[in-house]
């Protein structure tokens, strides 16, 4: 596939940023959107990533976006945005949740953004479903869009719940109907062995710590990188 990708808004500490509640809007649709396009090219389809840093106004930076996207021939359309106004401070042991915006109820863009909200969902976010809305981009991109708004920056549960990598994970998911999994390593999954059981050893056997395994190198570099900073004397190998 061909896919435009883009995080909404200026970036932070800018003129029309995004919402700021718990977490920046700009900065995290921006992590999102770094990770789902390294996901997806990872995949082996074409990605463009449409963000608009820096623009005078709401407006300017709409139109700017939208520019970029329809330079280039694609399928899809995504833009990705973090929500505000659910202003849940204290948290009351809810998300408010995940929502995903299509022009109108034809748009071929739909059934993804079903996949999206579902995918978001499973992660523990409320689903708030697919709506139609006539926004800016998904009015004036050629190609079918979605936006997606992850969840809300001023809820504290959502906040709690959000994981940069999960949720680009969801999104993937949602758009390629590929999952793809940074095993977590599990500490607890073996029980350590006495010193008289590690003492005595076979020569030819040879036993391996595995910290995780992962589809896109950076997040292998990433994981190998914290297992030295531990002081951990760990190697990357590909499998
Ligand atoms: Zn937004």
């Amino acid at each position: 596939m061909r896919i435009n990708v883009h995080a909404g808004h200026n970036a932070d500490g800018r003129i029309a940023c995004g919402a700021i509640g718990f977490i920046r809007e700009s900065t995290e649709a921006r992590r999102v959107k770094d990770a789902v396009i390294g996901m997806l090219r990872q995949l082996g389809h074409t990605v463009y990533d449409c963000t608009v840093d820096y623009a005078s106004g709401v407006n300017d930076n709409l139109r700017k976006i939208v520019a970029l996207c329809n330079a280039h021939e694609v399928d899809l359309d995504v833009s990705i945005h973090l929500n505000s106004g659910a202003n849940d401070t204290s948290g009351n042991g809810k998300t408010t949740g995940v929502e995903v915006y299509v022009y109108n109820p034809s748009s071929k863009a739909k059934a993804c953004a079903e996949r999206v909200c579902q995918a978001i969902a499973r992660l523990g976010f409320r689903n708030r479903g697919v709506k139609c809305k006539g926004f800016y981009v998904l009015k004036n991109t050629k190609a079918p869009a979605m936006l997606v708004e992850c969840c809300f920056v001023d809820d504290r549960d959502d906040v709690q719940l959000y994981d940069c990598q999960e949720m680009a994970e969801a999104i993937v998911f949602g758009i390629t109907r590929v999952q793809i999994t940074a095993e977590q390593p599990d500490a607890d999954q073996e029980p350590v062995a006495s010193e008289e059981e590690t003492a005595v050893g076979d020569k030819d056997l040879k036993y391996q710590i595995r910290l995780g395994t992962y589809t896109v190198k950076k997040y292998a570099e990433a994981k190998l990188a914290e297992a030295k900073e531990k002081g951990l004397d760990a190697i990357m190998v590909k499998v």
